[in-house]
């Protein structure tokens, strides 16, 4: 595995357990943008010549890849510059058609990027926002669905998958709950992509985002999924070239979806270099690679439990998580703790992880996180559980 990805091939000691933050790009991403950027680089949706026409055909291709990868058609792939992007594009398209009085239900267990766009919503519009609670072990409180789900509820907007506990929601149980009241379901899969294709249609939410940079994809894009006939109805939320019909000076025309949620000119390079690292993900046997995942994940669960002082965040289950485990050290402050395994050659996050309503839930302010992809094996995180016994020790 390691031996695909250019920088785990070339750095030899480094431990890369940070992968919910950004994962290492895969070669055949690397070489699709090479491909393009060196063969097919122009413009999309502008140009007549050959060279516009081979560059709209593969961003328009790029598109499809996307579509597979979540199961939907191609027109309903919007290319965003991230899922921060794709999350706030729902806030404020959907939003525009809220009012005061409407309700969006969000949970504590967010992310920043899909906790404050509808802080920023309720700022401007008046909607209410109400926040389903999460339980000590990190799941969230789907019991208390029923009570926060209310005739004004529009909108659910929550993670598929925690970046810091690695819990999954239940989904088919927020989408059940939420259909009751007539409410939509937007879905933060940034953390859930880069543990195998996914099946929107069978999930049965409404809108869907993600990063390329967290599924071995390039930075700079990513994408919004939307139900095509809801992203038909929905007004733009950038304005500028190619998301129009027409524009005269009393106003314009909107183009139609996905084009008329794309302002400007698009990441055309990197939806080329993501096309190549999604494709190259489902040519995977992720059956097998969520087992060996789940076994490395247990490995390090059991492997924290002996190092003195050590809590960690949420379950202390393998199964029916992602591979991604934050903890605590009693009287230790997560900076000081990656600085030492840093040194080590380790390479982990500390700090709040951009998600400071969990923490408060959870009772710490900051912690460490480890987390693990298909890339990483035995070594790394026998490698980590070393480290972690010497910051515990040198830091005392
Ligand atoms: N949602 C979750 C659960 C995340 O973990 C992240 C990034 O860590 C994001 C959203 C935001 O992703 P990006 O910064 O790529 O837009």
């Amino acid at each position: 595995m390691r031996s695909g990805f250019p920088l785990l091939a070339a750095q030899a000691g480094l431990h890369y357990l940070d992968s919910a933050a950004t994962a290492q790009i895969h070669r055949d991403a690397l070489d699709a943008v090479l491909r393009h950027e060196t063969g097919s680089r122009a413009n999309v949706m502008r140009g007549t010549y050959a060279l516009a026409d081979a560059a709209d055909r593969a961003y328009e291709s790029a598109r499809g890849a996307a579509a597979r990868f979540l199961n939907v058609a191609a027109e309903e792939i919007v290319f965003t510059s991230g899922a921060t992007a794709a999350l706030n594009l729902v806030a404020h398209s959907f939003g525009a058609g809220l009012q005061a009085g409407d309700r969006v239900l969000v949970s504590q267990a967010e992310h920043h990027s899909n906790f404050v766009p509808w802080l920023m919503l309720r700022e401007r519009k008046g909607i209410a926002l109400d926040v389903l609670p999460v339980r000590p072990d990190g799941q969230l409180d789907l019991g208390r669905l029923p009570q926060l789900l209310r005739e004004e509820t529009r909108l659910v907007a929550l993670t598929q998958c925690s970046n810091v506990t690695g819990a999954i929601t239940d989904v088919a149980a927020v989408v059940d709950a939420a259909r009751r009241v007539g409410a939509r379901v937007v879905l933060d899969g940034a953390q859930a992509v880069q543990h195998g294709p996914q099946d929107l249609r069978a999930l049965g939410v409404d809108f869907y985002a993600f990063s390329g940079h967290k599924c071995f994809g390039p930075g700079g894009v990513g994408v919004l999924w939307g139900r095509a006939e809801l992203l038909c109805t929905l007004p733009p939320f950038c304005g500028g070239g190619g998301m129009v019909g027409e524009v005269n000076l009393d106003g314009f025309s909107w183009a139609e979806a996905p084009r008329r949620f794309e302002a400007g000119t698009p990441p055309i390079a990197q939806a080329v270099g993501l096309a190549a690292a999604l494709d190259w993900m489902m040519s995977l046997d992720w059956p097998r690679l969520r087992e060996r995942e789940t076994a490395l994940c247990a490995r390090l669960l059991d492997g924290l439990r002996e190092i003195p002082g050590l809590r960690v965040l949420g379950s202390m289950a393998a199964e029916g998580r992602a591979p991604i485990v934050s903890f605590e050290i009693a009287g230790l402050h997560p900076h000081d703790i990656c600085q030492v395994l840093d040194a080590h050659g380790l390479a982990l996050r500390g700090g709040h992880h951009c998600a400071q309503p969990l923490l408060a839930a959870l009772g710490v302010e900051a912690c460490t996180r480890a987390s693990l992809a298909l890339y990483n094996d035995e070594s790394d995180v026998a490698a980590l559980l070393d480290g972690l016994r010497h910051a515990a020790k040198a830091l005392r």
